[in-house]
């Protein structure tokens, strides 16, 4: 089974990788390109999608930016800025490092895709949006009541909404997974490998910017236990991601092709 994220934090990469003799349904090679902010920016690069632009030091800040602290967990710490003069007037102490990113404006969708190598085809098993604090609490504050208050958005996490797109998104949401599914075969041979996600902000032109994969489950894919509209109109049943992953190990079993599943 693929690890969930809090549990990898559990696990050293190094352990993951090399001394972990169980083979993992997922490619467990692709954990380190997907939590090194450099390395991951190297993958969306390749695989030639819209992206956020970085900003390599305080002084390049010429617009709204969001600053992303190292090792943050869930958003915990981020906070957004304007010009350089902004960011230093935030920053305060910055211990363990940072990537400050151009901020999207836009509504945020996290695409939970699968991979399947049995049968080459990519499925989109799921959307969702956050629940973040305080920036989805902030609305709730009359807007004539916020200078006063001196809010400073956050984006800590809290849960996860379930999340139908309109359908003319879809074509390029199966574009930028398949383009990140090749990417990754340049990364790890076998490439990416049942559940991932990718983790986006559609503008209001209707062009969705990723800011982030994650190469495997996510917690986001928890509303859609026992369904999702998009699993369901697939196989006209009750798919979730678990059992996604089960019917590809049946599959992969009864082809005795276990090793195309697995690393
Ligand atoms: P994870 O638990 O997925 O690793 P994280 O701590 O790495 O989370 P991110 O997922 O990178 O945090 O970002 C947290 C939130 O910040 C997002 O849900 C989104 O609301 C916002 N966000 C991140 N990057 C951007 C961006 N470039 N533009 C606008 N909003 C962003």
């Amino acid at each position: 089974m693929v690890p969930h994220g809090s549990f990898i934090s559990y696990l050293s990469l190094d352990f993951i990788e090399q001394d972990f003799n169980v083979p993992l349904v997922g490619n467990k090679y692709l954990f380190k390109w997907e939590s090194d902010r450099t390395l991951e920016r190297r993958w969306l690069e390749d695989a030639g999608i819209p992206f956020p632009r970085v900003y390599d030091t305080p002084g390049e800040i010429d617009g709204p930016a969001i600053v992303k602290l190292f090792g943050a967990k869930g958003g915990q710490g981020y906070f957004v800025a304007n010009s350089s003069r902004d960011f230093h007037e935030r920053a305060g102490n910055l211990e363990g490092g940072y990537q400050i990113q151009e901020y999207i404006i836009g509504v945020p969708l996290y695409f939970h895709f699968f991979y399947s190598p049995l049968s080459d085809e990519l499925e989109l098993l799921s959307i969702d949006k956050r629940y973040e604090s305080n920036i989805d609490g902030i609305g709730r504050i009359p807007a004539a009541d916020q200078p006063a208050l001196g809010i400073r958005p956050s984006y800590t996490v809290v849960g996860n909404f379930p999340v139908v797109v309109r359908e003319s998104l879809l074509e390029q949401v199966f574009d930028i997974g398949e383009r990140v599914v090749a990417a990754s075969r340049t990364i790890s041979p076998k490439g990416l490998i049942g559940p991932f996600c990718l983790e986006t902000i559609c503008t209001s032109d209707m062009e969705i910017v990723t800011f982030e994969i994650s190469a495997r489950i996510v917690a986001g894919t928890n509303p859609f236990v026992p369904s999702s509209p998009y699993t369901y109109f697939k196989y006209g049943k009750d798919i979730s991601c678990g059992r996604r992953i089960a019917m590809e190990i049946r599959d992969a079993l009864a082809t005795e092709s276990m090793e195309e599943v697995t690393t």
